[in-house]
């Protein structure tokens, strides 16, 4: 069914004389306007800028705020990650090196109630920092689409499927356990669920072709992905160029890079997400002679999941975020670890770029933002999200510009994303709808979803023997 499209006249939800707007001009692109007023009715903006005239239902208050578009998280684990906060921060740690971190990984087995919990603290830790719409890339568990729906975010579930497990025990060479029907069946029940996430009575889920990882999968697999993809109309992602491991034992494989390889495939395009595409050949740790993969990224259209803190945490960094921008290579933001806060992740994505760059100001804090909105968008096929402009979705953040952690508001969004990130969101709307105020999430119970998160937290951990000699606390305990 198509959505309704506002008419004109119907009484409007409207925020009044905001300090600070960032409105969609265009092709200029995101620009500050100041005292204007935003208004929208059921789920469409009807006004972004100067007074607006028509009648309204509800008014509020627009002193002391900022009012932006809501970010989109292109790239998240959300039934995963949270279940490792503790335990995975620290690869300074020496006894979790890679092999330390693959037996946590192998033992630590999230079964379906700790996703559903995993998932629960997830979605309420994104909508409180602001985010409105996320690539949800998990494997299938009982209940994922209707607590999607709960959340009140707009989601593309994204089940993923592949043709093997994989684990290393160095780091060094990844390790393959193909299953007999090298992911046939896994393919046929993330169908099903696609389907089901697109039929979904809430009309806010969506569904994206996820072969896990491009070296879990057969060639076969990835083929039939894109083709699938393509005559369905979705958004296609996979895993791809991770690891130096990874890299290297597909070029063993396939003589030629991951990213060489998805091209041959028909794989890339203008509908491709690639999480993470960090060891191109241009990475200087590869000694690798060739200098193709960002141009074929770029040629193609394909979009980058740039998710920099699980890198970071490994000391990996990409190299570099100012070369793949320079080179045409299109960039759209994600957390892929946690904690889930895109917000905190564009500050990271800034200042690791100077990193590998040095002092240069080819990245910006505009381009960032651009990243984790417009071109976040523009993948999943929406030119009505991701900007504040007449007819896009009512998806916005009311951010408190007030708040001591934001001041001086010389540059409302330098001081959200280098200074108070989550702590200055204030509402959230998603499809005009309240899921966040006054800093409180409305649609799932937070701090009840991280006792649960507790309890089976501690209760997988129980079941490990050697938990604590793998992931020791940062602090010896003593009585
Ligand atoms: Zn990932």
């Amino acid at each position: 069914m198509a959505a309704q499209e506002p008419v004109l006249s119907d009484p409007a939800v409207c925020i009044r004389k905001a300090d600070w707007l960032i409105a969609w001009n265009g092709a200029e692109g995101h620009v500050y306007r100041r005292d204007g007023d935003v208004a929208w009715v059921g789920d469409r903006l009807v006004h972004v800028g100067g007074p607006y005239r028509g009648p309204v239902e509800r008014e509020i208050s627009g002193a002391g705020c900022l009012v932006m578009p809501g970010v989109i998280n292109i790239h998240c684990h959300p039934s995963q990650t949270p279940l490792f906060r503790g335990f995975v921060e620290e690869f300074g740690n020496p006894r979790l090196f890679y092999s330390g971190r693959q037996r946590f990984r192998q033992s630590f087995l999230a079964d379906g109630p700790a996703q559903r919990a995993a998932a629960r603290y997830g979605l309420a830790e994104m909508l409180a920092a602001g985010t409105t719409s996320i690539v949800d890339l998990s494997h299938a568990y009982e209940g994922w689409l209707d607590l999607l729906a709960e959340s009140g975010l707009r989601v593309w579930a994204a089940p993923m499927f592949r043709s093997a497990r994989w684990w290393t025990d160095t780091g060094q060479e990844i390790k393959y356990d193909w299953t007999a029907d090298l992911g046939d069946a896994a393919f046929a029940e993330a169908k099903t669920v696609m389907d089901e996430a697109d039929r979904h009575p809430c009309r806010r889920l969506s569904s994206l072709v996820s072969p896990a990882q491009v070296d879990t999968c057969t060639s076969d697999l990835l083929v039939a992905s894109a083709v699938f993809a393509r005559e369905t109309g979705r958004p296609l992602h996979t895993h791809a160029a991770q690891s130096y491991a990874e890299f290297n034992g597909m070029a063993r494989r396939n003589t030629r890079t991951p990213i060489e390889w998805l091209h041959d495939l028909g794989f890339l395009g203008d509908t491709t997400v690639l999480g993470h595409a960090v060891f191109t050949d241009a990475h200087p740790w590869l000694h690798w002679p060739t200098r193709r993969d960002l141009r074929l990224l770029a040629e193609t259209g394909t979009t980058v999941a740039h998710c920099p803190t699980v890198f970071a945490r490994d000391g990996t960094l990409l190299h570099s975020l100012s070369a793949y921008l320079a080179a045409g290579v299109r960039i759209a933001l994600g957390t892929d670890t946690h904690p889930q806060n895109l917000l905190e992740e564009m500050r990271m994505a800034e200042t690791l770029a100077r990193v590998a760059d040095g002092p240069s100001h080819a990245i910006d804090t505009a381009r960032l933002f651009h990243a984790a909105t417009i071109e976040a968008a523009r993948v999943l096929g929406r030119s009505d999200l991701g900007r504040l402009a007449t007819g896009a979705k009512a998806d916005l953040v009311v951010c408190d510009v007030a708040r001591p952690e934001m001041r001086p508001v010389r540059d409302p969004l330098r001081s959200l994303v280098y200074g108070a990130a989550d702590r200055a969101v204030r509402d959230v709307f998603v499809d005009g709808r309240p899921v966040v105020t006054n800093g409180v999430v409305q649609t799932i119970d937070w701090p009840q979803a991280a006792e649960r998160l507790e309890a089976e937290q501690a209760r997988i951990a129980a079941d490990i023997a050697a938990l604590d000699g793998i992931a020791p606390l940062a602090l010896p305990l003593r009585s």
